[in-house]
């Protein structure tokens, strides 16, 4: 007698909402992760009474009102609303690009003024590239010059991207940036989506409540059982890197990280603001998260005396270290293929989420993903 309907690898959001419903649905589950927690990468953890997103700032926003109602069923969201600002030189510019930044950085009032601007500026970088013959953007600087024009582009975007990608924009592809919408409002709301916001109480809550019932052990690497798990389950969702559980047989797939400095402050309020993205090259990292603002309204930031911020340094990836971002060029498309080749000849076992599947996936998608594969599972 098999114990297992299923053994989940991975208790982040897509074993979580899998088995939540395969357990609905009657199946007897196991899920399994190597961390010393459950959640994935949506952990958090309680410092100074501060939920501190332990593996990068995560702000739940979506379109779609199922899975906003299903997120909700499990644990209530608040109205966190993402209005980050940016600081370049010791200005502060509101993001995105919107009304009271094009105020702050030209003293324009009107939409009318902006426009005027921003078209003044896109012609000087039309004519340089002109007098240059040059006809289409040769990579991200020109791009972004011709898109917006030259004070967004040298203020607001050159600094972080570079080190975001740790390269100069003149030797990025313009292929990176398609668009760069600006806002013609007095608007800092950053996502379009209708619905965002914070779990009530944190993330570990929601996973919590998707992972009511179900059985979970955590520190259990899946290579401990990888020879003879078909003896313990019938059917295997897997959620890990795809590329290890083939042993690497063709390479490594590559990924981008961020390496995290997280400090505790002896005072309530820090910055102000949950995210300060720092635009210019000269500050090593990319961001200031500080956590409480994420949970913590208008007076409520005063209600603990300290504060938790981590600084995010974008960094290249080497084996060993944590996988973040999926590097989407010729070399890792390719190699992913051959693995998903070899992965649709598996029996009996379901490959998912970011890292089976190396696909950067915002969360709102990895449940929509997960609710999809219970459904072809008939669950
Ligand atoms: C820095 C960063 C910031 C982000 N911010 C946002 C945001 O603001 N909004 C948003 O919507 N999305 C955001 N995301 C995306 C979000 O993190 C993902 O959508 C989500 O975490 C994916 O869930 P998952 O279950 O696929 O993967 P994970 O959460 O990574 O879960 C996979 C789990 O599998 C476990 N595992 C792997 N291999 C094994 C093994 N061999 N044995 C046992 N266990 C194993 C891992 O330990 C891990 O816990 C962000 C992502 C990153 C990297």
């Amino acid at each position: 007698m098999k114990r297992y309907d299923y053994l989940i690898v991975g208790a982040g959001l897509f074993g979580a909402v899998f088995a939540h419903e395969a357990q609905k649905a009657g199946k007897r589950c196991l899920v399994i992760d190597r961390r010393p927690h459950l959640g994935g990468n949506i952990y958090c953890e309680q410092v100074e009474g501060i939920n501190v997103h332990r593996y990068g700032a995560h702000i739940f926003h979506t379109a779609n009102k199922r899975v906003w109602e299903y997120v909700n069923s499990i644990v209530e969201f608040n109205r966190y609303t993402n209005c980050p600002v940016a600081c370049y030189k010791g200005e502060m510019y509101n993001l995105p690009f919107n009304m009271n930044t094009f105020n702050r950085m030209w003293g324009v009032r009107t939409p009318a003024e902006a426009v005027a601007k921003i078209e003044e500026q896109k012609a000087e970088a039309n004519a340089r590239m002109e007098a240059d013959g040059v006809n289409e953007p040769r990579n991200l600087e020109e791009q972004a010059l011709m898109l917006v024009g030259k004070d967004i582009y040298e203020r607001l975007i050159k600094g972080y991207t570079e080190k975001q990608w740790g390269r100069d924009c003149r030797d990025l592809p313009a292929s990176i940036i398609r668009r760069l919408p600006v806002r013609l409002v007095f608007d800092n709301n950053y996502f379009n989506d209708p619905y965002q916001g914070i779990p009530i109480g944190g993330y570990n809550r929601l996973i919590e409540g998707l992972l009511d019932g179900v059985e979970t052990r955590i520190g259990v690497d899946f290579a401990e059982l990888k020879g003879n798990w078909r003896d313990k389950a019938d059917k295997l969702v897997y959620t890990g890197p795809i590329d290890e559980y083939f042993d690497y047989c063709y390479g490594n797939l590559q990924y981008r990280t961020v390496r995290f400095e997280t400090e505790v402050f002896d005072m309530p309020n820090y910055q102000g603001n949950a995210v300060i993205n720092y635009t210019e090259r000269d500050i090593p990292y990319t961001r200031v998260i500080e956590h409480k603002h994420f949970e913590m309204f208008g007076s409520e930031v005063y209600s603990t005396p300290k504060t938790v911020v981590s600084r995010e340094y974008s960094t290249e990836w080497k084996p060993g270290m944590e996988p973040y971002y999926p590097v989407n060029d010729d070399r890792n498309s390719a190699l992913y293929q051959q693995y998903r080749l070899l992965a649709e000849q598996e029996p009996n076992v379901i490959f998912g989420g970011r890292l089976a599947e190396y696909k950067y996936y915002d969360m709102d998608k990895v449940i929509e993903q997960a609710l999809l594969t219970a459904k072809e599972e008939q669950l």
